[in-house]
């Protein structure tokens, strides 16, 4: 049985990226997903929430996605995870970011993830859907009847897929093969905006209908 868990999301930096906390509700051991920037703010809420984070969970190596990770990584000592294709975005040197003008804040990444992988965070297990199309390494972390998507799938939309790794036709494939087939009360938490389910998304989203 899946330890019950609460999921708190703080919206932070200048593309209002959604940085989940993800707490369980026993032991208060949990995890981050998408720190994207403004870590001060992020370990607050940690504090507030009675967090003890195991890992920092990446969906892709996006900065609005990762920024923070390097200095809650030392604050919090918890692992950081990514998928292999995206680890060397996260890893990239130190530069202004041309695709999002602002500075890219390199962090390692500890445990490179792939399609199928199971993660344990203190009892409690995450797996891993690699879902291409908005980057390479894009992936999708299910836990309990949760999916955090990041840029894969938004309330009525999807992410770019023009950016450098993107892809249309992955991008497809992923929606159609992979986000359509979950169960339709899956409720989804993705990278902006607000969230949604999987149902509503099947019956509203035009990028989940099969004529797209
Ligand atoms: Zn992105
Ligand atoms: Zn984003």
């Amino acid at each position: 049985m899946p330890e019950r868990f609460e999921v708190a999301c703080v919206v932070v930096g200048m593309l209002q990226g959604n940085c989940y906390l993800v707490r369980l509700a026993d032991s208060g051991e949990g995890l981050v997903i998408d720190p994207g920037d403004q870590a001060d703010v992020i370990a607050r809420e940690i504090k507030g929430f009675k967090l003890r984070p195991e890992a920092i969970l990446l969906t892709h190596g996006h900065i609005d996605h990762a920024n923070a990770a390097a200095e809650l990584r030392d604050r919090l000592k918890a692992r950081v995870v990514c998928h292999k294709l995206d680890a060397p975005l996260v890893r990239a040197r130190d530069e202004e970011d041309d695709l999002f003008g602002m500075t890219h804040r390199p962090c390692p990444v500890d445990q490179e993830v792939s399609d199928g992988d199971v993660l344990a965070v203190g009892g409690a297990e995450v797996a891993v859907l690699h879902t291409p199309g908005h980057t390479r390494g894009s992936v999708c972390y299910v836990l309990g009847g949760i999916l955090f998507s990041g840029d894969t799938l938004f309330q009525g939309s999807i992410g770019r897929t023009d950016l450098p790794g993107g892809s249309e036709r992955q991008m497809r494939s992923t929606l159609m093969d992979r986000i359509a087939k979950l169960d339709d009360r899956v409720v989804v938490f993705p990278g902006h905006g607000p969230r949604t389910t999987i149902g509503e998304e099947k019956q509203y989203n035009p990028f989940l209908q099969a004529q797209w």
